[in-house]
């Protein structure tokens, strides 16, 4: 198995970081293009996205984004052990709706993001 990929989201925030906090969305099929027969990530737009989204949910929660890391993966186990970072009812059923998106959809990903607050 080759190690997931990572988008990390980078802000100009100095100093310690606390959390994190997780969240995890389904992969839009937009950030893939195909190229010789496979597909790959457009790993630019994926992380313009995931930036917006990132700061989106710092806001949404009242915090500011320190940083941000998410893991691309198909991998139930390593949803799993990502979405356990934050054990609270919200993330565990997170970690559950995107398990039944990986078995409904084979061949998509989820992003696990572990979002650290300024
Ligand atoms: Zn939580």
């Amino acid at each position: 198995m080759t190690a997931p990929l990572k988008l990390n989201i980078m802000t100009g925030e100095k100093g310690e970081p606390a959390g994190p906090d997780m969240a995890i969305i389904s992969a839009p099929e937009r950030w893939y293009a195909g190229l010789e027969g496979k597909r790959a990530l457009l790993a630019k737009l994926a992380g313009a996205d995931l930036r917006v989204i990132s700061e989106h949910l710092a806001e949404r929660a009242g915090e500011r984004l320190h940083h941000a890391e998410w893991t691309f993966t198909d991998d139930p186990e390593l949803v799993k052990s990502l979405g356990a970072v934050h054990d609270c009812a919200r993330c565990r059923a997170g970690t559950d709706q995107a398990l039944a998106f990986l078995r409904e959809h084979p061949g998509r990903e989820v992003v696990v993001g572990h979002l650290w607050r300024a």
